[in-house]
């Protein structure tokens, strides 16, 4: 697997979709990939934030505000 194929299977992955062999041949990557690593965990946070932020409704504007600001960096902030 080369990170172009890991960035391909990324979504099906964190989804749980993916059988177990190709999850071991992920992981086996990241391990040995800093770059995929990163690109892994921010994925992650990401996918957990916006899974989160539906169900809340309407966010406490301060709380909005602090969110907004930490995910700037990953929304690639122009
Ligand atoms: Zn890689």
């Amino acid at each position: 697997m080369n990170c172009d194929e890991l960035v391909a299977q990324l979504v099906d992955f964190l989804g749980g979709e993916l059988v177990i062999e190709h999850r071991e041949t992920i992981e086996l990557h990241i391990r040995g990939c800093p770059k995929c690593e990163a690109y892994v965990a921010t994925y992650t946070h990401t996918v957990r934030v916006a899974r989160v932020l539906p169900k809340c409704g309407a966010l406490p504007p301060a709380f909005e505000a602090r969110l907004r600001k930490a995910l700037e960096p990953e929304l690639g902030g122009s």
